[in-house]
């Protein structure tokens, strides 16, 4: 199987174009097709010598997924099933955004961590995607745009779906060196967020990559003992070890971090929790934020609740008057299950056919199925 060249930051396709004797402006030349002109086959790249596209041929595709169904909801959000070149699937969503478009990617087929509240979760991990699988998400996404003549970007990417971004961690930067580069996509890395389960050792590393972008920690729990009992994670990287990652990423980078908070009720959501976060931030209440999410129900998981909007206002209040920055997330494309937390991974094309993402179709949606 050929890789896809969007498995490439420019550094490489540069090197790899010197390699096979050619100049580097070259490989500029290809970088503006591949992402400012977005085009689908090598044969379009009209200022490349013929030998040089059949080297191309030879060694990459472009775009490696296949786009099998795609759902838009009341509210604009749309999800994306895409199948990988070994038939497996992933989803990709877009939100509509006051600021732009967002889209939040996937990164493995399942997810190891098994977060006990969390769809992704319920399939162990099959494989990582490869950088170039990543990219293709966002460059397909655009092309959706592109091919309806809509003059709208991809202006922020979200790396929240299925899979933990740590665990993948060589292929996911090199996607977001490749979707921040200057000369191509250029999604400025102030709009990229990069969400993790905590992996300290990784959180220590991507603070010496010297990357502008935003790290996201979905905590969930202000104790361990809390913590360890719906996020297994915890027991290898209990909150000591995290905090000291995340002490470390704030000195060195000097950059916010954001906390992610699913409200579950009865399990997290108590005033004492909110105490107890409001302590464990309290020395840098100026470097954090708090995003309170609604929990989204799954229904393997049917020991976790949504907390009331009651509670969530006086966990909210008490963060505030603690003096710490947070926010209550606003949901999107609840109709369609696409909101964070809700995407599954689907290992083989027959899952699409029965698996929620059909099922939960409504009349009033715009559905099609591409094959
Ligand atoms: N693995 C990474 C990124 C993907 S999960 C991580 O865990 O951070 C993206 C976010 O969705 C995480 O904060 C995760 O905890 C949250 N999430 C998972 N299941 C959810 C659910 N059912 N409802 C709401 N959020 C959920
Ligand atoms: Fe994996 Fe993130 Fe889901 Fe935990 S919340 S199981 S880390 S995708």
């Amino acid at each position: 199987m050929k890789p896809s060249i969007y498995g490439l930051t420019r550094e490489q396709l540069i090197a790899w174009a010197i390699d096979n004797g050619a100049k580097k402006f070259r490989a500029t030349q290809i970088w503006d097709w591949l992402y400012k002109k977005r085009v689908q086959s090598f044969d379009e790249m009209t200022n490349i010598a013929k030998d040089f596209i059949a080297k191309l041929d030879d060694c990459f595709v472009i775009n490696p997924l296949q786009q099998r169904l795609v759902q838009e909801a009341k509210d604009g959000t749309v999800k994306y099933l895409f199948e990988l070149p070994d038939g497996m699937l992933v989803e990709t969503v877009l939100m509509r955004q006051k600021y732009g478009l967002s889209v939040c990617v996937t990164t493995q087929v399942g997810c190891n961590i098994g977060c006990t509240f969390c769809a992704s979760g319920l399939i162990k991990k099959q494989r990582d995607l490869t950088a170039g699988e990543i990219t293709a998400q966002i460059m397909l996404v655009q092309k959706y745009f592109d091919e309806r003549g809509l003059d709208e970007r991809v202006s922020h990417v979200v790396v929240m779906g299925i899979g933990e971004p740590f665990d993948n961690y060589d292929n996911v930067i090199n996607f977001i060196k490749t979707i921040n580069d200057d000369n191509g996509l250029a999604i400025g890395a102030r709009h990229i967020t990069v969400s993790t389960s905590g992996l300290a050792n990784k959180i220590r590393e991507f603070a010496e990559t010297g990357l502008q972008i935003n790290l996201a920690i979905s905590l969930h729990a202000p104790n361990n003992e809390v913590r360890t009992s719906i996020m297994r994670i915890n027991r290898s990287f209990p909150l000591e070890k995290l905090f000291e990652a995340i002490d470390y990423y704030i000195k060195t980078t000097n950059r916010r971090v954001t906390f992610e908070y699913i409200m579950l009720s009865g399990i997290n959501d108590r005033p004492q929790h909110a105490r107890e976060l409001v302590a464990l931030l309290r020395d840098k209440k100026k470097l954090v934020y708090v995003n309170l999410i609604p929990y989204n129900p799954v229904s393997e998981h049917d020991q976790y609740t949504r907390s009331s909007k009651e509670d969530v206002l006086a966990f909210y209040d008490i963060l505030k008057k603690g003096g710490i920055n947070c926010v209550i997330r606003q949901e999107h494309g609840t109709d369609i299950d696409a909101a964070c937390g809700q995407l599954r991974s689907k290992t083989m094309k027959n899952d699409a056919e029965t698996a929620s993402f059909d099922e939960k179709i409504k009349n009033d949606m715009y559905t099609q199925v591409i094959s």
